[in-house]
């Protein structure tokens, strides 16, 4: 039976996702301008809530919407019914410029593919968000540097990714969505492409970031959901347990 999340604690929920529903459109335009295009049901009335200091996941078995509703509290996108609030903000009706600008201030985001810039060092890496913050160039390296540091790299900082591991890699891209110091960090499939102990280090690294913040992890590996406080389940895009 669907249930939304009890907050665990007394602050405020980071995100809220209340009556949540996302459909897609599926195909391209039929040349017979009345004929409707199927749509695809991906979440359909999800209610969640993410407080500060949670290690999340979210299960279920692959096209349940995990995807979904990761980019729905990231605010990657926005729902065709419900509300998402994150931070306190509606992400509803809000422009691209301003709901990336709300990403930028509240949220760090980690995906399966890491998504690293090859030609740069880790360091550059893990400083370029504060670039749109305005921080000067030696504020940025000092906290890209003590990031690498925090995830075990402090003698990677000037390797470019090629030169790197893929849990190094992952690493790196875990220190880069802390480098802003985000209320939530999102994190889609971490250890998805990564051996055993490797992603016990991700783990690790996501588990250890967990204590000031909220964080997020979709996932189909049992490793990482046996290590969260609590387990989104879903299912043909419904909430089928939380706790
Ligand atoms: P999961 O992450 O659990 O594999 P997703 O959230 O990616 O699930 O997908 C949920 C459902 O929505 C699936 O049926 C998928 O095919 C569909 N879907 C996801 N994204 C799109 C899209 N951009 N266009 C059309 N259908 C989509």
């Amino acid at each position: 039976m669907a249930q939304a999340a009890q907050p665990p604690s007394d602050q405020p929920p980071v995100v809220t996702c209340r009556d949540v529903t996302r459909q897609y459109i599926r195909g391209s335009k039929s040349k017979f301008a009345n004929q409707p295009r199927p749509t695809v049901t991906a979440l359909d009335s999800v209610s969640v809530d993410i407080c500060p200091g949670e290690f999340v996941g979210i299960a279920g078995p692959s096209g349940s919407g995990k995807s979904t509703l990761l980019h729905l509290l990231a605010g990657l996108d926005t729902p065709t019914d419900g509300d998402v609030t994150l931070a306190g903000t509606s992400t509803i009706g809000l422009s691209e410029q301003r709901r990336a600008r709300l990403r930028l201030e509240h949220v760090g985001i980690v995906f399966q593919h890491f998504y690293l810039l090859p030609s740069i060092s880790a360091r550059a890496n893990v400083a370029l968000p504060l670039v749109e913050y305005g921080i000067g160039r030696s504020t940025r390296r000092e906290k890209a540097t003590a990031l690498l540091d925090q995830v075990g790299l402090e003698d990677r900082t000037t390797h470019k990714p090629g030169e790197l591991s893929g849990g190094e890699q992952q690493r790196v891209a875990i220190a880069r969505a802390l480098v802003t110091d985000p209320e939530v960090l999102i994190a889609d499939e971490p250890t998805g492409e990564l051996d055993t102990e490797t992603g016990e280090q991700i783990i690790n690294a996501l588990s250890a970031s967990s204590s000031d913040r909220a964080v997020v992890v979709a996932s189909h590996d049992e490793r990482v959901l046996e290590r969260t406080d609590r387990v989104i389940r879903l299912h043909d895009g419904r909430l089928v347990s939380d706790g």
